[in-house]
């Protein structure tokens, strides 16, 4: 369809392009030197002075962080019961189990407020999630998790470029998780990468991403745990490279388009608009809560409405812990009501930075003409 206006796109410049095929053009293709230089720019546009490694996926990268905290059968692990469903299913992966709390009805955010309700003395580790973008606050978190001896996951695959307190995050803290999916405000195609701190074995890190091998200065191979195969290619590195470039201008046009929705939407809300946050928000999404019981039309209704008049609008996320695999686990309806009514009501309207403000304006009409057709 002309015009259409998906809820997100890629923006890839001619340079990155070209940089690519220098890429298949110079004969090294898998990991080589254009992972190490993006592995380089990334620690340094996070700074304090971390060490960043790029693996295949932010699923890869938040399983392996996982492993490095050593969590496996009989631990438990916190998961907001509001995120993409990524977050549990590592957990699962180890043989951990997740163990889901709820989160804020404005902020998308786990309340920290009910985190300390669900420690056991199984519990591992925290994992909270950077919901659209919007920080956590790290402080009260990682309080916590001190005073219970947790370590910290933190599920940053919507946070690149978002500042806590003017800390960036992935800039601190004890392992932090990014995905470059091209739904995310930087791509590699597909791929991720894992910030941490001094207490975290890089070598540990590099066996897991690749096999387990190690090689000693003679560079002689040998494998002492069993790794798996998550190593990020050239190809996306070098695309990463020129979407890193660009990241700051992109997410400050995100913050544009968001402050748009702010200007047409919170005199007369439809819905609950997402928490504003602070200017360390990078805007990965803008969802708003519809009361579609309310409303007379389903949300499939209204986003084929909505699709149909040019508009694409996305759903993250149902909750998780309704998920028949959680279920499965003895998950209920009930448990977690923010997560659920989120699950319900969440619509994702469309924001990317080759978007314009005029388009805004046409969403938020598009919006508006389809709720009161529903209302009729
Ligand atoms: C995208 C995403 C992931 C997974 O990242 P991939 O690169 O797709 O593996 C995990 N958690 C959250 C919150 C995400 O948005």
């Amino acid at each position: 369809m002309k015009n259409f206006l998906p809820f997100t796109r890629p923006t890839l410049d001619a340079e990155t392009i070209s940089g690519v095929v220098e890429v298949l053009n110079s004969g090294w293709l898998a990991s080589g030197p254009q992972v190490v230089s993006f592995e380089e720019e990334l620690a340094k546009y996070l700074g304090g002075n971390r060490t960043v490694r790029s693996l295949n996926s932010g699923t890869a990268a938040l399983e392996t962080a996982l492993i490095l905290c050593g969590i496996g059968p009989g631990d438990e692990v916190i998961v907001p019961a509001m995120t993409f469903v990524a977050t549990a299913n590592v957990v699962v992966r180890t043989g951990a189990k997740p163990v889901f709390v709820d989160v804020e009805l404005e902020s998308r955010n786990l309340d920290l407020n009910q985190l300390e309700a669900a420690i056991t003395p199984r519990t591992r580790a925290i994992m909270p999630v950077h919901l659209a973008g919007l920080p956590v606050d790290l402080d009260s978190l990682y309080q916590i998790a001190e005073r219970h001896g947790l370590r910290v996951i933190e599920d940053a695959a919507q946070a690149i470029g978002s500042s806590f307190a003017g800390r960036k995050i992935g800039s601190c803290g004890d392992l932090v998780c990014f995905s470059f999916h091209p739904n995310k405000n930087m791509t590699t195609i597909e791929g991720g990468a894992l910030s941490v701190g001094s207490n975290v074995s890089v070598e540990q890190l590099e066996k897991l991403r690749f096999h387990g091998i190690s090689r000693n200065s003679e560079g002689e191979m040998d494998v002492s745990i069993v790794g798996d195969k998550l190593n990020l290619s050239d190809v996306a590195a070098r695309i990463g490279l020129g979407q890193l470039k660009r990241l700051d201008e992109f997410n400050a046009k995100r913050r544009i388009l968001a402050s748009r929705y702010f200007e047409l939407l919170a005199s007369d809300p439809p819905g609950v608009l997402p928490a504003r946050g602070d200017s360390g928000h990078n805007w990965h999404m803008f969802t708003i809560l519809l009361p579609f019981d309310q409303l007379g039309l389903t949300r499939v209704e209204f986003q084929k409405i909505m699709h149909d008049k040019g508009i694409g609008v996305g759903v993250h996320y149902p909750a998780l812990h309704l998920f028949s695999l959680y279920r499965a686990m003895g998950y209920r309806e009930g448990q977690f009501p923010n997560a659920e009514r989120i699950g319900r009501e969440t619509v994702t309207l469309p924001l990317f930075p080759a978007m314009d403000s005029s388009d805004v304006d046409r969403v938020c009409d598009t919006l508006r003409e389809t709720l009161s057709a529903g209302m009729a």
